[in-house]
């Protein structure tokens, strides 16, 4: 299946030139794609089951502690090591399969600090090794998230690797300000609260240096969010500022009003007011992270399967049937853990319809 009269691009994972295509479509169209972390080959063939049945491209990403459990949980993680496997062994994964869903498919690497920054330079060297190889990097973009650092040194790291990944057709999305909550044990729950909300010159900052170098790249600017789902707090979702930017940064360019020059990223997705989400949307958020509410959704559905059929689950032998009864077809992971991937899928597909997204590779979403 081709759907390049849509958008342009095609089917499985796409790189460079491509992924800001899509995001250029989706910001003009004003949807955007959910970014899903996956941390076993489940989740991420759940991902791309959901985005075939929704007629729309998904972004499939890793973070550091997913790519550590993706390797396996018992190998050591010295010097980067087993996040390094994972990404890789996640990545030659989602190639395997990606194209064969017949949707384009942008495949991540979710925050990297400081600290981990050996894990960055083990997938690059990855994306380097697999471009030698086949003309395009392993993966299609890469996180930083030097926003813990001073604004000068965020800006010259992103800067240094963007000039890198640019030599291999590679994309950057970079953070600024600080993303409440917690994530791959970062604990931002304490943290002065203006971090909370990025201003305009900052962002023009770094437009201004990266562009510089590519137009391969997107911005995670702080809004107010906050990882993971919480109950309402002192920081409050302001996706107007969003707009704010981009009208500072298009009057920087000389840009006609209403321009959209930013590409923006909204972390924390989880747990969003949906007329947040469409305020973000209308300025310029074209890639939406989600984790938390999927793998509630994950956990549910299994949940759910056990708790129906409990009397079925105690035992090798035995249930209400029958005292020799077997129970194979209940505890044989294929049977609980697809229940795990239907419940997901069904959350992604909440996820497509909050952010516009449903349906945008043409023809009819089957769900
Ligand atoms: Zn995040």
């Amino acid at each position: 299946m081709s759907i390049a009269n849509v958008i342009g691009v095609p089917t499985g994972v796409i790189t460079g030139p491509d992924v800001k295509k899509l995001f250029d479509y989706a910001k003009k169209h004003h949807f955007a794609i959910p970014a899903v972390n996956c941390t076993s080959s489940s989740t991420v063939n759940a991902c791309l089951e959901a985005a075939r049945d929704a007629n729309s491209p998904i972004i499939v990403q890793v973070s550091n502690g997913g790519c550590q459990f993706y390797a396996g949980k018992g190998l050591k993680n010295t010097d980067q090591k087993a996040a390094i496997l994972g990404a890789i062994a996640a990545g030659l994964h989602v190639r395997a399969t990606a194209k064969h869903y017949g949707i384009p498919v942008v495949l991540h690497s979710d925050h990297c600090a400081k600290k981990l920054l050996g894990w960055f330079d083990g997938m690059v060297k990855a994306d380097e090794e697999y471009y030698a190889k086949h003309g395009e990097p392993l993966y299609s973009s890469h996180m930083l998230d030097l926003s813990e650092e001073s604004h000068k040194e965020n800006i010259d790291i992103c800067v240094h690797y963007l000039k890198r990944l640019t030599k291999v057709n590679g994309f950057l999305e970079m953070e600024l300000g600080i993303t409440g909550g917690e994530e791959d044990g970062v604990d931002n729950s304490n943290v002065d609260t203006s971090k909370f909300y990025t201003q305009p010159d900052e962002v023009w900052a770094v437009y201004e240096a990266l562009a510089a170098v590519s137009p391969n790249f997107t911005i995670a600017s702080a809004f107010g969010n906050v990882h993971g789902v919480y109950k309402p707090g002192n920081v409050k979702l302001q996706p107007e500022n969003l707009g704010l930017a981009q009208k500072y940064i298009a009057n920087k360019l000389g840009l006609p009003a209403g321009s959209q020059p930013v590409s923006f990223v909204f972390h924390g997705g989880s747990g969003s007011e949906k007329d947040k989400i469409q305020i973000a949307l209308q300025n310029g958020v074209v890639k939406m992270n989600i984790d938390t509410d999927t793998q509630w959704a994950y956990w549910n559905g299994v949940r759910k399967f056990e708790s129906k059929n409990r009397a079925f689950m105690q035992g090798q032998i035995g249930n209400p049937k029958g005292a020799d009864k077997p129970n194979k077809k209940f505890y044989d992971p294929r049977a609980w853990v697809r229940k795990g991937e239907e419940s997901f899928k069904e959350r992604l597909h909440e996820a497509y319809t909050d952010l516009n997204s449903k349906g945008v590779l043409g023809g009819k979403a089957k769900l």
